[in-house]
Order: C-alpha cells, then structure tokens, then sequence
C-alpha cells in the first residue's frame, strides 16, 4: 500500500540521472496523485545550493526533461516547493552527523514518522561506503512500524564479480536486510518488458511451442542512435559489457527464458530469473574467442569516433558494441542459440527480441522471397513503435502455388495511448510502495557477474583479442555476422525509424 508520509533522500541530487530522470518522475507520480500525502525530497550533494536555488534549478530543467502535455505551472510550484537541499560530501562519514539532525527536522515538520527512502544516484564509487555511514549514525534502522528504511541503488552494482560480492556481502547486508535493497534496472520497468510476461503467461498458445522443440534460435539487439554524450569518463572506464550486458540484456534473455513463476510476487518471479542465470551454460576461452565481438566506433560523416569523444583516452579500447551467443544449459533450452547485441552509434535506437522457430519439415511451395524462409518468427518490440508481430507464410494470389512471409502485427498504441511515464515512474513508485518484484535480488546480480566476469578476466588478459572497429551510424563490425553464420542465421536489422 502507499505510504502516507516519506522523505526521499537522493544522494547525487545535482546530477545528471537526478535531474533528466528522478525529478521528472517525482513529478509525475505527483501529478497522478501517488506520492504520500506528507512528502519531502531531502537533495543531498557537495554544491552548495539553498533550499530555493535548487527549486529553481529542478523547476527550469522540468520544463527541459518533461513532454509539453505533462506541464502544468501551478502543479510544478507545489511539487518543487516539496524539495529540500542539503549539502554534504557523502564520502565523508562526519558529514552524516549533520545530515541526522536535518533529516529529524524536516521530519517534524511533514511527520514522515521517520520513513526514509535513500535513493543513490551518486558515481558508484560510493554506493558500498554511503550504506555504511548511514549505518554509523543509525539511520538504516527502522522506527516502529512507520518509519521503514529503504535503499535503491542505481547501477552498475559492482565492477565484476569480487566487487559485487564485496558490496553485497560487506556493505549491505550488514547495514540492510535484502527486503530493504532494491537495485534498480530500469529495463524492467518498462511496460513492453513487462509484456513479454503477459504474452508467455496469459496466453496458452505460445507456451507449447516455447522450446527447443521448435524454437531455433532467439536474437536480441537493444541498440542506440547516439555516443556516449557527456559521460565518455564514465563509460570509459566501464564499457559496454558492463553497462548494458550485464544487467539490461540479460534481463531480457531473462523473461524471455523462464520457466512460468508460481506466482506473480517478489520471490517466485526473482527465483525463475536467478534460475536462467545460474543456467547460462559457462564460456570457455574457445567461445570468448568465437562467439563473443567487440566493437568502437570510429568515425564517420559528420559524427565523431568514441576516442575523440571529450574524457575518453585516445588509445582506448573500451567497448562500445558488443554482440555474443549464449546458451542455457536445461531441458527447455539446451542447444538453442541466443544471440545478443547491444551498442552506440548505430543507425537507429530499438530494442526488440526475435523469436526464431524451426523451419517446417518439408517445404511443398515455391518461396518467392529467397532472403526469408518460411519459418516463423515472433518479434517482441519493446521499443519504438511498441508491440508484437508473427510472421507467418502464405499463398501469394494468383496461379500456381508461391508463397511468402506477411506479418500479423499488434501494436501496443491499439490498448488505449501508451502510459507517457519513463519506467523510472514505475519503479520509484514500487520502490515507495516496497513491492521489490521488479529489481535484481542479490543472488542474480551474482550469478549474472559470476558468468560475464570470466569475459572481462579474459580481455584484460589478452590484449591481442581484437576490438573491431566500426563506422558510426552502421549496424557494428561485420564479424557479428561471421559468428552466427555457422548456425546457418544472420542478424535482422529493425527498419530504421
Ligand atoms: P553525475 O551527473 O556525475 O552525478 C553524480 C552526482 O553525485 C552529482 O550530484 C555529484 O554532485 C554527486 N557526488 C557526490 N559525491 C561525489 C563524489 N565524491 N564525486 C563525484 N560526484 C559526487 O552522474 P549521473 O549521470 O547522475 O549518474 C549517477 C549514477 O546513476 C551513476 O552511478 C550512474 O552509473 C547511474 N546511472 C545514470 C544514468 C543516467 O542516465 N545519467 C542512467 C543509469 C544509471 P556534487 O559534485 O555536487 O557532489
């Protein structure tokens, strides 16, 4: 249920993810009327600001970051006037001696009953030390039934598998119990994700054929348009198997995999996902040589190379594409090939999955489009243009008997008018109600790096693997395609929108 009264303390409160994404949806939830009654945002960073310039500042970048159909003035001055501002470095564990008192005052004055969410949006350097402090000072510690402490975490959640074990195991748990932690993936709060469920799950004529019996192989691109903008120091040093593999992508293979949960609730559905995890059938070198690519983009036309981009070294071989197979070691899924891509700097922004079923036995009819089989496929567009095509074979009109594939295609916009929020809306919200379905439990942050550790060992190690280059605005290295030829398949590129 929603809570009645909450301060929501956003550590990293003047940067980019607070402004572009957290405020906007505060906003909205505000204006959906789910915040709780009694509610105050406590914005906590080192730059000095007073209570009313960072109203100010959060008010002109709501009229930057929100649609025009959401604006409305009189509601942006009542929200804004709920944003308070402290400033503190939260690497600094005195500072949280002043933050306490704060925190109690502004208690006082909206009767939170002590009911405090952390939210840290802060570089992930501190998200093992700020737990910690805020245990020093005993403020992870619930007061009597209202006044429940609760802490999202952005990610990336760890650097490999010995720092996420680290904060896990050494920062958390010791300050919070795991009901209180929701580490946060915002794949998951997107609606199409959660449609894919609803499609396995609500419907029974998928679930049948949902197998190796007759699905080939699954292909899995989420791609975008853009560099990495102002964020080349951050990416640098973290990369694309880190930024997007590790958490969004597999996620994705996630709910396309899983065995139907129980139940729809926070244990059952987290169980089949760290199922799928621990599933993934270990790499050996011979497949981090063959089934994994990495690319850069170079540059190309008007658009710049990753190594020129403002704070990334020059000699950097950090990746910015990658494209890998996978396999799931059980009964559903042994021997059928996921094959993954994510990048920058592509020719479009889309994420879609393909579900790609065997071809029929025997083919009777002359196909008329070479290019495409007949198989079947299933396309799970989860952006744009959200929705569900199959394609399917038919007779093509006329005299003799050709065929070829046409497309049943449901969109998304065909319900009524796709929800406008971001997912962060959803998630805050489950995040103030305690519903911790939607975000990764500790066991499958672990079991995801426990298998794209061994990757990251592996490149460091061998510095001869090659990172291909690409031009900006294409579809990556062509060695991408080399790696599923030997199953006889290609990548299908989305349309360009
Ligand atoms: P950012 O723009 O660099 O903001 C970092 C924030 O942390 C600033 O408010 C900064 O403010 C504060 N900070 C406090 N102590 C700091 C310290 N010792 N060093 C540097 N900054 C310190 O970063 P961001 O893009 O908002 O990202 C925040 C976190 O969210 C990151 O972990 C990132 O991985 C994650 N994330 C971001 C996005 C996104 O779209 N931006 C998406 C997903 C996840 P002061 O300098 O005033 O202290």
């Amino acid at each position: 249920d929603k809570p009645k009264s909450m301060i929501m303390v956003i550590f990293g409160a003047s940067g980019d993810l607070t402004r572009r994404k957290l405020m906007p949806a505060l906003y909205l939830l505000y204006k959906l009327k789910k915040l709780p009654v009694n509610f105050a945002v406590l914005g906590v960073a080192r730059t000095q600001y007073t209570d009313e310039e960072y109203r100010e500042r959060i008010n002109l970048q709501l009229h930057r970051f929100l649609k025009a159909e959401d604006l409305n003035e009189s509601l942006i001055d009542s929200f804004v006037n709920m944003l308070h501002y402290f400033s503190m470095d939260p690497s600094n564990p005195n500072d949280y001696l002043h933050l306490q008192p704060k925190l109690l005052e502004l208690d006082t004055k909206i009767e939170s009953g002590e009911h405090y969410l952390y939210y840290l949006a802060t570089p992930p350097s501190l998200y093992g030390v700020i737990p910690q402090y805020l245990k020093n000072v005993g403020l992870n510690l619930d007061k009597g039934v209202r006044g429940k402490k609760r802490i999202v975490v952005e990610k990336p959640f760890g650097y490999n598998l010995d720092s996420a074990l680290e904060l896990n195991n050494v920062y958390y748990k010791d300050a919070f119990r795991e009901d209180q932690i929701f580490r946060i993936d915002h794949y998951l709060g997107k609606e199409t994700v959660q449609n894919i469920m609803a499609l396995r799950f609500a419907n029974s004529i998928f679930e049948p054929v949902w197998n190796r019996n007759y699905i080939d192989h699954i292909e899995i691109t989420a791609v975008e348009n853009m560099g990495v903008e102002q964020r080349g120091g951050y990416f640098d040093e973290t990369g694309t198997l880190r930024d997007m593999v590790q958490n969004h992508l597999i996620q994705l293979v996630a709910i396309t995999a899983m065995e139907p949960p129980m139940a729809f609730n926070e244990d059952s559905f987290r169980d089949e996902v760290a199922k799928v995890y621990q599933s993934l059938t270990p790499l050996t070198e011979k497949d981090m040589h063959e089934h994994i690519v990495r690319g850069q983009y170079v540059a190309s036309e008007n658009k710049k190379g990753y190594r020129e981009e403002k704070d990334v070294d020059p000699l950097s071989r950090t990746e910015t594409y990658v494209a890998m197979k996978l396999g799931i070691s059980n009964w559903r899924w042994n021997s059928v090939p996921f094959y993954i891509r994510t990048g920058k700097q592509m020719p479009t922004k889309v994420s879609e999955i393909i579900v790609h079923f065997k071809p029929t036995p025997f083919l009777l009819f002359n196909c008329s489009d070479k290019q495409c089989p007949t198989a079947n496929q299933l396309i799970i567009r989860i952006l744009p243009d959200e929705g569900i095509v199959l394609k399917f074979t038919m007779k093509v009109p006329g005299a003799g008997f050709e065929v070829k594939q046409v497309a049943m295609d449901f969109s998304y916009k065909s319900l009524g008018s796709l929800p406008s929020e971001d997912a962060y809306v959803r998630l805050i919200e489950d995040c103030m109600i305690g519903d911790p379905t939607l975000f990764t439990r500790s066991d499958a942050v672990e079991a995801s790096w426990r298998f794209f550790t061994p990757v990251l060992n592996f490149w460091e190690t061998h510095p001869e693997i090659p990172v291909y280059g690409y031009p900006a605005g294409t579809w990556g290295p062509k060695e991408s395609e080399a790696m599923m030829q030997e199953h006889g398949v290609q990548w299908i590129n989305p349309c360009k929108n």
